[in-house]
């Protein structure tokens, strides 16, 4: 018995590397896609009106 969490330990795979077109970790590397810009999936680049809040539109 240890003290702690005892699976914490076990914790040693990554599921995301750095993303080389956006530069944060969230290119996973069993889907190959990155969460944060979509690279791998799609040639666009993963952009959503309701991830930025701009006030162009008057919302
Ligand atoms: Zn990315």
């Amino acid at each position: 018995m240890v003290k702690g969490t005892p699976s914490m330990g076990q914790r040693q795979k990554r599921t995301h590397m750095k993303c080389r077109r956006c530069g944060s970790t969230s290119f996973n590397i069993h889907t190959k896609q990155c969460v944060a810009c979509g690279f791998g999936k799609s040639a666009k680049i993963r952009d959503y009106k309701w991830v930025r809040k701009s006030k162009l539109n008057g919302d």
